[in-house]
């Protein structure tokens, strides 16, 4: 035991691409660690506030959004 807090290895769902000096971002729609290649901030309309707010997410729910 090292007792040494090291940054865990996060890879991207989309492109399998994967770091441990970088930060992974979490899709604010499935959660899932997304590279900034494959996340976007999109403004989105919340229904409960009738206000457009921002959320980071990512290329597959984009395309799960237009449909
Ligand atoms: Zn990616
Ligand atoms: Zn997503």
């Amino acid at each position: 035991m090292t007792g040494r807090a090291e940054p865990s290895p996060w890879m991207c769902h989309i492109c399998g691409y994967h770091s441990r000096t970088e930060d992974g971002i979490a899709c604010e729609r499935c959660y899932k660690i997304t590279c900034r290649r494959h996340l976007r901030t999109l403004s989105v309309l919340n229904p409960q506030s009738g206000l457009y707010e921002f959320q980071r997410i990512c290329a597959l729910c984009q395309l799960k959004a237009k449909t």
